[in-house]
């Protein structure tokens, strides 16, 4: 943490701030996302209560409780939750992939991300009431390798 700023990749470096609706819960997260989307799947429909959850996927070490940690509600097991505010209910970040990696739930980012979603995935569980209107790449269930030009994997 106190290393001097050698490189251009360092000076880059920012931490982003986010927290849940009635602030017990703070987080730092690396500004390092690896890959953002919008997934219009049942679970992440209920999990917001929304048409689809934006997130932002990166090592789960990159991301940190800053305040609140005993406000935390998990739902799920250790390697493969939702992380929640027990006093506001807000949704925070899932850990996903075997415990490696969380997925932030853009939506309790205060500070502004250098990333944005790039894709819609499960498309094919999409609420039938909402209309996609943007031309980000559309996939059925997960984003896989074939993507289309400009696409990544999830
Ligand atoms: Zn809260
Ligand atoms: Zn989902």
């Amino acid at each position: 943490m106190e290393k001097p700023v050698t490189s251009p990749e360092r000076a880059s470096a920012r931490t982003l701030v986010g927290k849940c609706q009635c602030g017990a819960v703070h987080y730092a997260v690396a500004d390092e996302f690896v890959y953002a989307a919008n997934c219009h799947c049942a679970n992440c429909r209920r999990a917001t209560g929304s048409a689809f959850k934006p997130f932002a996927g990166i090592a789960r070490d990159k991301l940190r409780i800053t305040s609140g940690a005993d406000h935390l509600m998990i739902f799920g097991d250790d390697d493969g939750h939702d992380a929640r505010c027990q006093a506001c209910g807000s949704l925070l970040y899932s850990v996903v992939r075997d415990g490696a990696f969380v997925h932030v739930a853009m939506g309790t980012l205060v500070d502004d991300p250098a990333i944005r979603p790039s894709k819609h995935i499960f498309v094919g569980s999409k609420a039938p009431w909402f209309a996609i209107t943007d031309d980000l790449p559309q996939y059925a269930a997960h984003a896989v390798a074939a993507a289309p030009a400009g696409g990544e994997a999830v």
